[in-house]
């Protein structure tokens, strides 16, 4: 918006607007603005990014679903890692971190986490 680039500098939006160099060109950038929305609201539309999860990320998420169901240490650690106290949390963390749950549990699915 080259209207608002008026060279000086103000600390905040209040003291821009008090300007009189400034708050000229605030308004006539506002009123700019305005019209534009009026006149293209198109340019104004954002589209949302839309999230679509891959075939990788779909599978991950199955076998997690899984074994979250079959694997009740497992389920256990994500528990604590969520709600449990911290130094529960710390030690879930360190569990995970050492690969504990890549080796154990009694899950026999595929383990990919
Ligand atoms: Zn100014």
């Amino acid at each position: 918006m080259t209207y608002l680039d008026t060279s000086h500098r103000h600390p905040d939006m209040t003291s821009m607007m008090a300007c009189a160099h400034c708050g000229e060109r605030f308004k006539k950038g506002e009123a700019l603005y305005n019209r534009m929305r009026k006149e293209k609201p198109e340019l104004f539309v954002r589209e949302k990014p839309k999230f679509e999860p891959s075939e990788k990320l779909k599978e991950m998420h199955g076998q997690l679903v899984d074994r979250v169901k079959h694997d009740t240490a497992y389920r256990d650690h994500l528990y604590k890692s969520q709600y449990g106290t911290i130094e529960e949390q710390n030690k879930e963390a360190d569990l995970a971190n050492s690969g504990f749950f890549k080796k154990n549990g009694d899950y026999r699915g595929i383990r990919i986490l």
